[in-house]
């Protein structure tokens, strides 16, 4: 019986937070910042099997960047305009971004952009690849990444902060030939 019960409150626990992350529309009309909320933790739970404990907010300042995380706070802000021009999709994928700077970082694992922790979570998670530099974090430091590898057999990417002759180098997992790509600076996120 007590099985049963707790099976239970498990699904409805489950149905309920997709339930309240739900009202945006295809457009993402009639998201505020309790969906976004519920969205984020969604997502959490989801791709990284870890709650999300902090705040996750709209903020319309927010110029082409699509999302940023705070160090201090651990929080998360999305731009509403990439939800508005691009769609839930997109804006799922900046949630992805931001939850692997969050992750990693309470993890006290590489959270930052150069770091490979950062980039295979990313990688496996499908977030987008930008966002504005973290707040905290000392400009000056290394070149953005502005390049990416991808595996033409199995879709692996590697992101690069330098051009390179991918011809030198083949996929790590599946030893497919790489294709070298500009990565479009204006999709920052
Ligand atoms: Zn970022
Ligand atoms: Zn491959």
């Amino acid at each position: 019986m007590t099985v049963y019960r707790t099976a239970f409150y498990k699904f409805k626990y489950i149905h309920d937070v997709r339930r309240a992350a739900a009202p945006a529309g295809r457009d993402g009309t009639g998201v505020d910042d309790d969906a976004l909320q519920a969205w984020v933790e969604r997502i959490s739970l989801e791709c990284f099997g870890l709650p999300f404990r902090h705040r996750a907010t709209f903020n319309r300042r927010l110029r082409t960047t699509g999302g940023r995380y705070f160090l201090k706070t651990h929080n998360i802000e999305i731009n509403p305009k990439q939800l508005e021009q691009f769609g839930p999709e997109e804006t799922e994928k900046i949630i992805k971004h931001e939850l692997c700077h969050y992750h990693l970082h309470l993890a006290n694992r590489g959270y930052r952009h150069r770091d490979r922790d950062f980039i295979e979570l990313l990688a496996k998670v499908g977030g987008t690849r930008y966002c504005r530099r973290l707040p905290g974090v000392q400009p000056g430091g290394p070149r953005p990444v502005r390049y990416m590898l991808k595996c033409a057999a199995c879709g692996l990417e590697y992101l690069r902060r330098r051009r390179m002759d991918p011809r030198r180098y083949a996929c790590g997992r599946c030893g497919g030939k790489l294709k070298f790509m500009t990565l479009d600076s204006t999709n920052e996120s």
